[in-house]
């Protein structure tokens, strides 16, 4: 479970369980603890999913575990929670550009547009060494004879749930998709990217709970 809960805040959650619906003010008379002292661990049980709380009613047990909780959660994260800035490369640069773009900008995808700023094309790190390790003059290659294309590439948009990004990234077996939005003309405009480092990020706030919602 990764909602740890003190000691205290287990005995509330059995108190509610055996009593609920029950008023703060009685929970507290049960633990001989005041209504003040008992505020926060209420508070952090009822936004943690645990409890729930009526009016005049009082809290009850929501009948959720842990684990259900936790996968709530995760199915609500979306990619613009988590997307980070794209690197991106025209169609006419050269192989050799794109490779120094990858260093200068640390990432280990580029997408590849045409003039008018529309997704054409991803270019990984293979594509670049496999380019590399022909006699070709990488000055002179363009990106768009090595790149895969469009309509070949797995894409997002800002809404989609994340969770349904990770499975595409296992899928397809590839370390990242663009974030894009539909223009006028149809094309895709890359907005932002999803990578493996993002899924990593989910993972460590997941432990350290904290994700908002
Ligand atoms: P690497 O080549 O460094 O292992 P990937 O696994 O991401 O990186 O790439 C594998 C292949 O999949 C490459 O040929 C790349 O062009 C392609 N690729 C990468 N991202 C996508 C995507 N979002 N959609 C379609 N193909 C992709």
């Amino acid at each position: 479970m990764i909602i740890e809960l003190s000691d205290r805040q287990e005995y509330i959650l059995n108190i509610v369980k055996e009593n609920g619906p029950i008023t703060g003010e009685h929970i507290a008379d049960k633990l001989s603890l005041t209504r003040a002292t008992l505020r926060p661990d209420l508070a952090i049980l009822t936004m943690a999913g645990f409890l729930d709380a009526r009016p005049r009613v009082g809290y009850f047990f929501t009948g959720k575990t842990g684990s259900q909780l936790l996968t709530e959660k995760v199915k609500k994260l979306t990619v613009q929670d988590y997307q980070s800035i794209p690197v991106v490369v025209n169609e006419s640069h050269s192989v050799y550009d794109a490779v120094c773009t990858m260093f200068l900008e640390d990432v280990g995808t580029l997408f590849v547009v045409n003039n008018q700023a529309g997704l054409v094309g991803v270019l990984s790190r293979k594509d670049l060494l496999r380019a590399s390790i022909g006699k070709q003059e990488l000055e002179a290659m363009p990106v768009s004879i090595i790149m895969t294309r469009m309509p070949n590439i797995a894409v997002c948009k800002k809404d989609d749930l994340l969770i349904e990004v990770a499975n595409k990234l296992i899928e397809k077996q590839i370390d990242a998709l663009p974030v894009v939005k539909e223009t006028e003309n149809h094309q895709y405009e890359v907005i932002g990217r999803v990578t493996k480092t993002n899924m990593t990020k989910v993972l460590v706030d997941l432990s350290h709970d904290r994700m908002d919602g």
